[in-house]
């Protein structure tokens, strides 16, 4: 954790026991699709629309033109679920906060001041309200996520003009150190935005028979806690169980499995939120600071 001037507030050092291991999203994709009978996902059909037929089946209607009717149907496409609707009127909610994301490669060579800044874990150099984050990844990539509390608009106005989107960017950190604005003004990749949206904390719906949810088209929320994917991926494997130990009753398993996931994603949306108010309330970086050693924030 660094102050604008570059100063560390915090170093915590890897403690060497693989207690909170990482890996990218290629290669996560990559391990769980290979671990899948080769044809078993049927690739580029999108779901435009879903409808319930009655007696547990759904007519899945796909922009390609086929429809296909189910016999269960578990929604696990994303914080913009076509299946959601089915269960629930909820619809995500930006959360206030953007992430703009870059990367920087060859980092050691081509930027090491940048490189240096950020060591060899996750940089959080965060006052009130905006912050610069960046993540050392293999092979010597940066990857920086800017963090700003904007409108969506606002930032989507900055990035529609590519040419001065990393100046204006980095005009919000006027006087900040230049190693942390090098993380922004030297990306390499055109920014992306990344609005943080998050459904309602506590989110449930009544069983509907045939159809379910997992991920973060039961659970969205702000990556602040860093549970997204292992949720998603729990999830499944707990549909998966439930699904095994009442294969005669698919109802019961599909109420077994709800019935633990909302307890589960409640928790940890809670958890995300109260991060995101910590990390970007107005007790930066106080409240980051008492997150990662565990003391109880100061209000
Ligand atoms: C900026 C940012 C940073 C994050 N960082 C982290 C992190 O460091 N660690 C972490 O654990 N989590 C992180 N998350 C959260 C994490 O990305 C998600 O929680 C996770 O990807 C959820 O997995 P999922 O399978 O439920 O949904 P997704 O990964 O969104 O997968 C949904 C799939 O459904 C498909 N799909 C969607 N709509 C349709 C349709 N109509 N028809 C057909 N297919 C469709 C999509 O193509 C996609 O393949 C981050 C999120 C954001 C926004």
């Amino acid at each position: 954790v660094l102050d604008q001037h570059g100063a560390v507030l915090l170093d915590q050092p890897d403690d060497g026991t693989g207690g909170r291991p990482e890996v990218l999203r290629g290669d996560l994709r990559r391990i769980l699709i290979n671990s899948l009978p080769g044809e078993m996902i049927q690739w580029g059909h999108k779901v435009t629309s879903v409808r319930p037929l009655g007696d547990s089946r759904h007519e899945l209607t796909f922009a390609d033109g086929p429809t296909v009717t189910t016999g269960l149907l578990v929604g696990a496409d994303g914080a913009w679920s076509r299946v959601r609707p089915l269960l629930s009127d909820a619809k995500p909610e930006y959360v206030g906060t953007s992430f703009i994301e870059t990367y920087l490669y060859d980092a050691d060579q081509r930027h090491p001041a940048a490189a240096k800044a950020t060591g060899d874990g996750s940089l959080f150099a965060v006052p009130a309200g905006k912050g610069i984050l960046g993540h050392r990844e293999a092979h010597a990539v940066l990857h920086t996520y800017v963090a700003l509390t904007k409108p969506q608009e606002w930032i989507a106005a900055i990035l529609a003009s590519p040419e001065t989107a990393a100046a204006q960017v980095a005009a919000e950190f006027t006087g900040w150190a230049p190693e942390l604005t090098a993380l922004i003004t030297d990306g390499e990749t055109a920014l992306a935005p990344r609005p943080i949206s998050a459904l309602p904390i506590g989110h449930r719906w009544d069983r509907v028979p045939g159809v379910t949810l997992l991920g973060d088209a039961a659970h969205l929320m702000s990556p602040f806690a860093g549970e997204g994917a292992n949720l998603a991926m729990f999830d499944g494997a707990e549909l998966g169980k439930a699904i095994a130990a009442h294969s005669d009753d698919i109802e019961a398993a599909l109420a077994e499995y709800e019935q633990a996931l909302f307890a589960r994603s409640a928790r940890f949306a809670a958890e995300s939120d109260k991060n995101h108010q910590l990390i970007f309330g107005d007790n930066a970086p106080a409240g980051l600071l008492n997150l990662l050693t565990g003391q109880e924030p100061t209000e």
